[in-house]
């Protein structure tokens, strides 16, 4: 059996950049957020009923409330972090789908909303994650920072599981997309929990496997560690490991590392200098970029931040050095 846990389905991304947000609902005084969790009631026709807004009480389904709000400490760290204001940076509704499909195993961002399954046997609790939660809003917010998003395919329609999976990720650009979500679910459960880069355990998705299949399903800190992670995690690390034509979730590995380096070696919050780094050179990205120019952008922005003889830049360089991006 092959766990799809770490399969994050990433539908119907990028295709266009969504227009402003222009309806009289789109300015509402007091309210920073606008949340809204629907319920498909394991059916997977979407966005299922409306069963929770912004600013109303907890609901007696837990799913729910927890989506609500891991969702607001996920909006709260680009905010409070980078000042971004929600997915688009113009307030758009966030919307949540809970209880999608029979047992359905994974979590996704569908284009247009982010998906929640109930998990089976294997792998659940995917409502309970917040690092899983900001992993599907940042491919959310990554689709708005690139116009024809990052690494993004449509998908042959034989290779659909379901009607809403249209659009998948393929290549170096789609590993980076990946990975921009690892880094932002990663660094949103360190700025949670007070936590320095040296301090953080940097694993994703801790609680979510079946005992006998591991313990989480990725590792920043030692991507493919199976025994940091589950059985079957085959993420690369450097580039020695990569093959063309990898699942992305497996080359995801190496720039995940990289970014991991870099936040060591600059020590402190990983969000303050290394997360600020990131999140200012991946809009720079092309939507078929390498993991070169990954690496060449978010050296450009630290040396433009910091100067070319800071300890900031030299930690990016490093890291991209040591994960053999470049050489
Ligand atoms: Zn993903």
């Amino acid at each position: 059996m092959r766990l799809r846990t770490h399969r994050h389905v990433c539908a119907k991304q990028g295709v266009k950049a969504a227009p402003p947000v222009s309806s009289p609902m789109s300015f509402m005084p007091g309210l920073p957020y606008r949340r809204s969790i629907f319920n498909a009631g394991t059916d997977t026709d979407l966005p299922g009923k409306p069963v929770r807004h912004e600013g109303e009480k907890p609901v007696k389904d837990r799913a729910v409330n927890k989506v609500y709000d891991n969702t607001g400490i996920a909006l709260n760290f680009f905010h409070e972090v980078f000042g971004r204001d929600s997915l688009d940076d113009r307030s758009m509704r966030v919307e949540s789908a809970v209880h999608f499909g029979k047992d359905f195993a994974n979590a996704m961002w569908t284009g247009e909303q982010m998906v929640y399954g109930d998990g089976d046997h294997n792998v659940g609790g995917f409502t309970e994650a917040l690092d899983i939660i900001t992993h599907e809003l940042s491919h959310g917010v990554l689709q708005h920072m690139i116009p024809g998003g990052l690494g993004v395919y449509r998908l042959p329609v034989k290779d659909r599981e379901f009607r809403e999976q249209t659009h998948a990720l393929q290549g170096q650009a789609g590993a980076l997309n990946e990975s921009f979500s690892d880094v932002m679910g990663s660094m949103v459960k360190q700025w949670h929990a007070g936590q320095t880069a040296a301090q953080a355990n940097w694993l994703l998705g801790e609680n979510m496997l079946a005992p006998q299949h591991g313990k989480a399903i990725r590792s920043l800190k030692d991507p493919g560690n199976r025994k940091l992670t589950w059985y079957d995690d085959d993420q690369f690390k450097t580039m020695e490991e990569y093959v063309d034509g990898a699942d992305v979730h497996d080359s995801s590995g190496i720039p995940n590392h990289a970014f991991y380096l870099t936040a060591r070696k600059i020590g402190g919050f990983s969000w303050e200098k290394a997360g600020a780094i990131w999140y200012e050179a991946f809009p720079k990205l092309k939507p078929k970029a390498s993991f070169l120019d990954a690496a060449r952008a978010t050296s450009r922005v630290a040396s433009a931040r910091y100067g070319s003889k800071s300890k900031e830049y030299k930690a990016v360089v490093l890291a991209w050095e040591t994960v053999k991006v470049l050489t």
